[in-house]
């Protein structure tokens, strides 16, 4: 199998959803070119009058729900709802899976821009049992945050009801996925079903999973349509609304207490600013590797490149350094979490790995280099 990489870009076309033209560039960097031509104050003034709409006029009630994470994209959020509208969000935050003190420290800054946040603790043994089962099901540890992210704050608002949700990026546009993902300004249970990175494993197919039980389940199910019509509830992507540019956002949140990685990048990419809070994230994001050829390095390098940051050739030379390098650190903490063994987890990664774009010796038995990391049959990207 021959990998082919967009001509714009560097991604390859075993991204899942992921779409080229004829000229071979993804739909991804097209819809970064499209991005150039939308009127940006027009859309300012549609997301005003959804503020205006939704708010609490009364002042008896938060005015919005915002799911935060500490994360840069959850401070913006909430810097710009906060700060530049001067509007009084809730903010709610899932527990990360095994969360790093830089992510507590960012979590703990968010307060500071003067909000109140709901920190859901979850609970820790239903959680663990479904990172485990979505680490050897789907080849995800990260399937039970994935879901959690996205229900818990749509339940805080049907139950506070609070309608306005307002989310960060849209991933599909940032990271390229079907047109019609891409475009929309809402964020719903039919966006989260299919491009929330569930991978095909509903909820309820946890449920039985070493005894977890239907009520175990209830911070991860989404409400009914009937509680949803009833508040009203309404998800949209800040980034419909505004050009979104990660880089420049953070300038503007460290002058506002966030924290970077100051020694150096996150493992299994270049950055330095992103994933910071998750310890065990490298797993989830050499997982997608192993499936599909590409890792965190090669979506970054893709964004620096369509905003003009780096040239292709730098992005390539970035993919080729960071990309794909077996997770030492995040398989440390996963093992200290899950307590499953590093043998366990190797054969798990061995049994997601496409054969057909590693390297493979006469007995069909993964070739591995000096450093212990895969090799690709074909690098032809350039
Ligand atoms: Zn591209």
């Amino acid at each position: 199998m021959k990998l082919t990489y967009c001509k714009n870009c560097v991604m390859p076309n075993t991204k899942p959803d992921l779409f080229f033209d004829e000229e071979g560039v993804c739909d991804a960097c097209q819809s970064a070119e499209r991005k150039e031509e939308i009127d940006w104050t027009s859309r300012k003034k549609e997301f005003e009058a959804v503020l205006e709409k939704y708010r609490s006029k009364d002042k008896t009630n938060y005015d919005c729900i915002i799911p935060v994470s500490g994360g840069k994209d959850s401070t913006y959020q909430t810097y710009v709802v906060k700060k530049i509208y001067g509007l009084n969000p809730l903010c709610v935050c899932f527990e990360p899976t095994h969360q790093t003190s830089l992510g507590k420290k960012n979590i703990d800054n968010l307060g500071r821009l003067g909000v109140d946040v709901i920190f859901f603790k979850k609970n820790p043994e239903v959680y663990k049992k479904m990172v485990i089962e979505g680490l050897r099901r789907v080849g995800d540890n990260e399937w039970p945050n994935h879901v959690g992210i996205f229900t818990v704050p749509i339940n805080v608002s049907v139950r506070y009801g609070i309608p306005l949700v307002i989310w960060g990026e849209n991933s599909q546009l940032e990271y390229g996925g079907p047109k019609a993902a891409a475009d929309r300004e809402v964020l719903d249970r039919r966006w989260l079903e299919e491009f929330g990175g569930l991978l095909g494993n509903r909820v309820e197919d946890m449920l039985n999973v070493e005894g977890i039980t239907r009520e175990d389940l209830l911070p991860y199910t989404y409400p009914s349509q009937q509680e949803l019509d009833r508040v009203g509830v309404r998800g949209i992507f800040l980034g419909y609304y505004f050009k979104w540019d990660a880089r420049a956002q953070l300038e503007i949140i460290k002058k506002h207490g966030f924290s970077v990685k100051e020694d150096g990048p996150v493992e299994g990419t270049y950055t330095n600013y992103e994933n910071l809070d998750e310890a065990t994230v490298s797993v989830h994001d050499y997982l997608k590797f192993v499936k599909y050829g590409f890792g965190r390095a090669t979506d970054h390098a893709c964004i620096d490149i369509r905003n003009k940051r780096i040239s292709r050739k730098e992005g390539l030379r970035l993919v080729r350094q960071y990309d794909g390098v077996y997770p030492k650190y995040g398989v440390t903490n996963l093992i200290d979490y899950s307590g499953l063994s590093k043998t366990e987890i190797d054969s798990i990664f061995d049994q997601f790995t496409n054969k057909q774009i590693f390297k493979v010796d006469t007995h069909g038995i993964l070739v591995r280099d000096a450093a212990g990391n895969l090799i690709k049959n074909n690098y032809d990207n350039e």
